[in-house]
């Protein structure tokens, strides 16, 4: 089973794989987080992509699609993909791709969000460096540092969670990223999702997609 996560950055999406994982085993595939792993392992990859992800703009197309096929060479359960495609080409390739693995694309869920509540999101946004939990400031009363689910001090803010660098992932987004929701929409697979409501509810619109 092959499901693809759309939405601008902030909508949900790495949160939402992770229930989804959680439930139905599928492999969480994020590109961004391939990228920050390249970042943190300090390869050349990683070397190339740190300014450009910083800056809150998309590394190259060939450089993402080296990644990407790496980490789809088993599907086993299946995969959730998060923050593949960005483009048209990336789009273009991905069919490919999960053609040659003789797979098929079984849901593509596209979170919506109003763009106030992107960048508001984006900059209270936390991670957890010890079990990966992603969290908003916004939603924690009385904040002590912590992580809410396994208490760890570790917590950080990822460098392009700033306003500027939102601002400028948001209108990469309309420019580039919206032509891959249009290329989808007229799918019978493509569906959306209200991604304003609480974290459960968003949840449970997807299982009715994905299936209980
Ligand atoms: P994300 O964690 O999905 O918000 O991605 C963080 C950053 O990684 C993006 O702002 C881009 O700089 C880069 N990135 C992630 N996925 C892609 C992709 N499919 N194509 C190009 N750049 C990407």
């Amino acid at each position: 089973m092959i499901v693809l996560l759309l939405g601008a950055p902030g909508a949900g999406k790495g949160t939402q794989a992770a229930l989804i994982n959680k439930k139905y085993g599928l492999r969480h595939v994020s590109t961004g987080d391939l990228l920050r792993a390249e970042v943190a392992a300090g390869t050349p990859v990683g070397k190339s992509a740190d300014a450009i992800m910083k800056s809150g703009a998309l590394v190259p197309d060939d450089m993402i699609l080296g990644l990407l096929k790496n980490a789809l060479k088993t599907a086993g359960k299946g995969i959730i993909l998060d923050g593949y495609p960005r483009t048209k080409a990336q789009t273009e390739e991905l069919i490919k791709l999960i053609q040659n693995m003789g797979e098929k694309i079984n849901a593509v869920i596209n979170i919506k969000l109003t763009e106030k509540e992107i960048v508001d999101r984006i900059v209270m946004r936390r991670q957890c460096k010890k079990c990966g939990n992603i969290f908003n400031l916004r939603f924690i009363k009385n904040f002590d540092g912590k992580c809410p689910k396994c208490g760890s001090a570790d917590v950080y803010q990822r460098p392009d969670d700033n306003e500027a660098a939102a601002k400028h992932r948001l209108e990469v987004y309309h420019a580039q990223t919206a032509p891959v929701v249009e290329f989808f929409k007229d799918k019978d697979f493509y569906k959306e999702v209200d991604g304003s409501k609480p974290v459960e509810k968003v949840f449970e619109e997807i299982e009715k997609i994905i299936g209980k």
